[in-house]
């Protein structure tokens, strides 16, 4: 794999613990009655847990290193919510040895503070579909690093995603030039993984496409038109997340569609930098919705972008061809 050898190994560490932490906080905190009352602690406790303990393993290897990451502790300081604070902490310390103090914690918290305008950093989102975990169903912990605005590296741990063998829980990496590759989430001594590719799809009608679960965050009215038009007659496969990229990488799909539902709304570089590249070194191709590149030289937000389209490759052309046409009808 050449370079970021150790970028990869620190950062399938640090995606590794923070997936236990998430999948013990979802099993024991996602309850039926959470799910009544549409209840959102369990997904608060485990999403600033999960960013301390990724912030604390990077720190270790790459203490230079800044953070984007999508939470701030700010909620957590003075005057914020004890309880929450303290349920955070308990959270981190399964992870992180020598019972960290509650300071410690919000530090790692805010490590992730960064503002993307340096030439490297990594980027984090510590629950990536928090709407499918407080269901009790699929969520990510997603990780990239970039460099002079490219996606060098990118991680995903989906503690819910069949992992291909009858079990549950499955991790992908990718470093840019090197292939994709599908780990054990929970074995933490697979170290080698295994390859994977996208769909060898070349006609775009024999395509599965998958989308949100949430018709808020992607216009699936929209979709089914260009799915309609591409002559695709399978129902979308619907999953939170940034499994969308891994089920595209691995060929459980062979199309990711994200309609943007407001012109103003901004893809946040969290929610696609490991992604992306995972599924680009599986193979694939994945730009925007009117066939441009992902551009993440502006900060936080992918500012120049609207939409996402992912797909196995060949078919890529015609898909952001049937998209443009749909859009501008
Ligand atoms: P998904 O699991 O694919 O539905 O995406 C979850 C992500 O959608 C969250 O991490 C949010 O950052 C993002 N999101 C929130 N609002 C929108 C929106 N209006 N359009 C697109 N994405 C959104
Ligand atoms: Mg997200």
């Amino acid at each position: 794999m050449g370079s970021h050898e150790a970028e990869l190994r620190a950062g399938l560490e640090a995606v590794r613990a923070a997936a236990r932490v998430c999948r013990a906080v979802q099993q024991r905190l996602v309850t039926a009655e959470t799910l009544e009352k549409k209840d959102k602690s369990p997904v608060t406790v485990a999403d600033f847990a999960s960013q301390a303990i990724v912030c604390q393993r990077l720190e270790a290897a790459f203490p230079n290193d800044p953070l984007v990451g999508e939470e701030g502790s700010a909620e957590l300081r003075d005057g914020g919510q004890v309880d929450l604070r303290d349920a955070v902490v308990r959270e981190v310390a399964a992870e992180v040895a020598g019972a960290p103090s509650a300071p410690a914690v919000l530090d790692w918290i805010d490590r992730g503070s960064a503002a993307g305008d340096t030439a490297r950093y990594w980027t984090l989102d510590p629950i990536d579909g928090t709407k499918g975990f407080l269901r009790g169903e699929q969520y990510a912990v997603a990780l990239g690093l970039l460099e002079d605005t490219r996606v060098k590296v990118g991680l995903l741990g989906c503690p819910n995603l069949p992992d291909g063998a009858g079990g549950q829980g499955a991790l992908f990496a990718a470093v840019r030039g090197g292939g994709a590759r599908a780990y054990s989430l929970w074995d933490e001594s697979d170290q080698t993984g295994r390859e994977i590719h996208v769909s060898d799809i070349t006609d775009p009608a024999g395509a599965r496409f998958c989308e949100s679960v949430e018709s808020g965050h992607s216009n699936q009215e929209e979709a089914a038109e260009i799915a309609r038009q591409l002559g695709i007659a399978q129902e979308p496969f619907r999953i939170d997340s940034q499994c969308k990229y891994a089920s595209v990488a691995r060929a459980d799909a062979s199309i990711y569609l994200r309609m943007p539902t407001r012109a103003d709304y901004r893809e946040k570089i969290w929610d696609h930098a490991g992604g992306m590249i995972v599924v680009e070194e599986a193979g694939g191709r994945v730009t925007d919705v009117n066939g441009n590149d992902l551009d993440f030289s502006h900060g936080r937000t992918l500012d120049r972008n609207r939409g996402i389209v992912a797909t196995c490759g060949p078919i890529h052309d015609r898909v952001i061809e049937v998209v443009r046409a749909v859009r501008g009808a």
